[in-house]
């Protein structure tokens, strides 16, 4: 059974481990928020913040910062974590490009994420789609750097590329979580495929951009992962050459999507932040509310480990 509870701003089902005060947030501030909304709704954009109902949107809209989502709101996979729609996308819109590098202009950022649903239904997965908006966005906004979250294009490292190719400062692709709990949260994902497509990354981008070229990856926690497995996981992606890791905590979206196994204290994220420097990410960000791109900007510039 599902209730509302004021306190936190969303769902919370009865019986389920009850939502601990460190994840409780401040009211959304529907002021700032409505304006950002309508600034996105107005020029055909979606955010990921909004369709994955992301916990941090209050902050991130406060300070003009979204992550973009590309190539529509529907698609072809269904995890067991997220809430967006899966089905049958409608075909690109091939005005997208440049209305998110308009959009980047508009809200004057520094820093643009972007991200998609996974385009399955695609030759190339949606890569040229994402390429064409990162040229966009560098040729309208020059100096602004572009963070890529990516799909694992089923592996296709043509497709993985020709996204490097076109520039991006941060090279992102999440594994979510450890290769035990796949099947149940991330059921088209394969853990070492996703490897691949990160160390394909790294490797072009450190050749044609030099060391400053930096690839990232981040898991959800509370899925029932033991820390074993998720210390074998970080190993595995240090040795792909990942820089950036980002860890939080899953939140469940809606009733229909997985529940929520375990809330992970704050002090064990940050035992745990401390454990994955010591295996050799140059950055790690790690706390309840991390998400992937959250302060991406700040993020990307970092180095140590930094604990939300
Ligand atoms: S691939 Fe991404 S957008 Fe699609 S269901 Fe999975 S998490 Fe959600």
């Amino acid at each position: 059974m599902a209730r509302f509870s004021k306190r936190v701003g969303r769902e919370v089902l009865e019986g389920h481990p009850r939502l601990p005060e460190w994840i409780a947030k401040e009211r959304v501030k529907l002021g700032d928020l409505n304006g950002m909304k309508k600034g996105l709704r107005d020029s055909h954009l979606h955010t990921v913040c909004e369709e994955a109902r992301c916990p941090n949107r209050t902050h991130c809209f406060t300070q003009g910062t979204a992550t973009f989502l590309l190539m529509g709101e529907v698609c072809t996979r269904a995890c067991g974590f997220c809430s967006i729609q899966s089905g049958r996308p409608r075909a690109l819109d091939p005005r997208e490009p440049g209305e998110t590098a308009e959009r980047v202009a508009a809200l004057n950022l520094r820093f643009a994420v972007l991200t998609s649903v996974n385009r399955d239904d695609l030759p190339d997965g949606g890569a040229a789609h994402f390429a064409d908006t990162i040229l966009a966005i560098r040729h309208r906004n020059p100096g602004v750097a572009v963070e890529v979250l990516v799909p694992d294009f089923m592996g296709d490292l043509e497709a993985v590329a020709r996204v490097v190719a076109a520039g991006p400062a941060v090279f992102n692709h999440n594994t979510e979580t450890v290769p035990s709990l796949y099947a149940e949260v991330r059921p088209a994902g394969r853990f070492e495929r996703s490897l691949r497509v990160l160390a394909h990354a790294k490797q072009l981008g450190t050749a044609l951009y030099g060391p400053g070229f930096r690839t990232k990856s981040g898991l959800m926690l509370g899925l029932g992962e033991t820390e074993a497995e998720l210390l074998a996981t970080l190993e595995a992606l240090v040795g792909a050459g990942v820089d950036i890791l980002t860890l939080g905590q899953y939140l469940r979206p809606t009733r229909h999507q997985l529940p929520v196994r375990r809330y992970v204290p704050p002090e064990e994220f940050a035992a745990l932040g401390a454990k994955a420097k010591a295996l050799g990410f140059g950055t790690v960000y790690a706390g309840p509310l991390v998400r992937s791109s959250f302060n991406a900007h700040e993020v990307a510039g970092l180095e140590g480990v930094s604990i939300a």
